[in-house]
């Protein structure tokens, strides 16, 4: 069952003063989520979630996760910025990026940030640039001793992390130029339902961290075992289970970890999706009805706003409000207004009768949602906003205007 935080009215009341489309986070959801999260792992006395900032970049909404413990997760240095605005800085900083520039580092560096790298050239890379942080971190890609799945693809033709020798030959590196605390990283799947995966993920990182010890004399700070927890996009979708998951990691780490002697170890998580995916909702309005080969609803959103349908194919559950008992006995494709056949929220759908004026809500949205968003077609961004505990509603980013989309252009000198 898929569940509203909010009902028609409360929505036509927001929208007189916010026009659709915009997106609204549920904050009594995120804030719960996180507790959850964090009361799952506290037998870990040093659990730690960075929230995967490229999943909600909004200044509000890094602010709860800061108050709710979190560190951040940053791949740029935008994502950076954003977290020492919001004063989250240092070892709060996860930095997790890829094919990264030096500028990028130098901004890591400078606020202090664990750094979490990509690929065994990068230390010559940081060596001539920004100089090696005394805590480092790799990203392991386990290549073909693991399964990936669709969003990141198989580890073997991902792009990204060490491979299993690069490790060994990466720690002995850091070993001799004096490197002293170190962590390790892996993220093989992304939106992944299946609790046991991330168990399969803790063991391998754990087997890892003792074969270091045992054949470096390296002793790891942490183990990263990435994001990626999947969410229930489909009505029949189960949750993943988190007292399961930590249960399953707790029992590999006093398998494994605790007997080698390397307790304390510390586990980190860097969930994005998992955290505000279901918390956040595209609201649109019907604003066109067309009949040709299919039954077509036209809303006022597009691809746009939430590019995951047209892009992965995926399934975002939609209510229309006010409508959601009545029977959904019609047929639609739901779509914008882009020139391309791809932007569709849903296919074949079965929905009640929609009129023009109806509302729509899109859910799973919150994460992945408005961040992918993007001006094709000259389409602005939506505004953002936050629904309260107190069922207040705040405006946590206004929507773009034609002015932001030209601000770049010249129309002087032509
Ligand atoms: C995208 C990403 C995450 C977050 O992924 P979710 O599926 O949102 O949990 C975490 N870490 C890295 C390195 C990522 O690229």
């Amino acid at each position: 069952m898929k569940t509203l935080p909010f009902d028609e009215a409360k929505i036509r009341e927001i929208a007189a003063d916010y026009p659709t489309p915009f997106h609204i986070y549920d904050e009594r959801g995120i804030r719960e989520n996180a507790r959850r999260l964090n009361a799952a792992f506290a037998w870990c006395g040093d659990f730690q979630e960075f929230y995967a900032v490229k999943a909600t970049p909004n200044p509000h909404l890094l602010a709860i996760m800061k108050q709710e413990g979190f560190g951040a997760d940053c791949s740029s240095i935008a994502e950076l910025t954003l977290c020492e605005r919001v004063g989250i800085t240092g070892e709060d900083i996860m930095f997790t990026s890829n094919n990264t520039p030096d500028y990028e580092y130098a901004k890591a560096r400078e606020l202090g940030a664990i750094f979490n790298i990509d690929d065994i050239t990068h230390i010559d890379y940081l060596e001539r640039t920004v100089g090696i942080p005394e805590l480092m971190s790799f990203r392991y890609n386990p290549g073909p001793l693991r399964e990936g799945n669709v969003i990141i693809g198989n580890p073997e033709d991902a792009k990204y992390g060490f491979t299993r020798d690069q490790l060994f030959d990466a720690y002995r590196q850091l070993q001799q130029k004096g490197v002293k605390r170190f962590g390790l990283h892996t993220m093989v799947a992304s939106n992944e339902l299946n609790a046991d995966f991330f168990i399969e993920t803790s063991r391998m990182v754990f087997e890892l961290a003792i074969a270091f010890a045992e054949k470096l004399d390296i002793r790891l700070e942490f183990v990263n075992i990435g994001g990626g927890i999947g969410i229930p996009y489909r009505p029949d979708d189960k949750p993943v289970d988190l007292e399961y998951v930590s249960r399953g990691v707790k029992q590999c780490y006093d398998e494994l970890i605790t007997p080698a002697g390397l307790d304390p170890l510390k586990i980190f998580m860097e969930n994005g999706r998992m955290i505000t995916g279901p918390y956040g909702f595209l609201v649109t309005t019907a604003i066109h009805q067309k009949h040709i080969y299919k039954e077509y609803i036209g809303v006022d959103a597009c691809m746009a706003n939430l590019m995951r349908p047209g892009m992965y194919g995926a399934y975002h559950h939609v209510t229309v409000l006010g409508k959601e008992h009545a029977p959904h006995d019609r047929k639609y494709d739901v779509v914008g207004s882009l020139c391309e056949n791809n932007d569709k929220f849903a296919i074949d759908r079965p929905l009640p009768s929609i009129e023009n004026g109806d509302l729509l809500v899109i859910h799973d949205a919150g994460a992945h949602g408005h961040s992918m968003g993007f001006n094709y077609n000259g389409k602005l961004r939506s505004a953002e906003l936050l629904l309260r505990e107190d069922g207040s509603v705040k405006q946590i980013r206004r929507a773009e205007t034609m002015d932001d989309l030209f601000a770049t252009l010249d129309f002087e000198s032509i």
